[in-house]
């Protein structure tokens, strides 16, 4: 966890422990920023794809999807529809 990141998680949980700490519009910008940041994390994962012999796909999120015809490059797959990160593919 980086610095600021600590430092934003102090100010959102500080009023459940600290009687008189941030006023509630600083709370509300420090949950933001942590909404934010997991946001990001969650974008910048990569979700592995790997193909099977019978043409379906196994992703690293543990589900399973096949293509009609063509692979991630022919159907212009980015992201990963079951959790939003990133597709890698990776050969068998
Ligand atoms: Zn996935």
């Amino acid at each position: 966890m980086s610095i600021a990141e600590s430092g934003l998680r102090y100010i959102a949980e500080a009023p459940a422990y600290e009687y008189g700490g941030f006023n509630p519009q600083t709370v509300r910008i420090a949950k933001a920023a942590l909404r934010m940041i997991g946001r990001l994390r969650r974008q910048n994962g990569v979700c592995r794809w790997r193909e099977d012999a019978d043409g379906v796909w196994e992703t690293s999120c543990g589900q399973e999807w096949q293509f009609e015809s063509g692979g991630i490059k022919e159907n212009h797959v980015h992201y990963c529809h079951y959790c939003g990160k990133r597709v890698k593919e990776v050969r068998a």
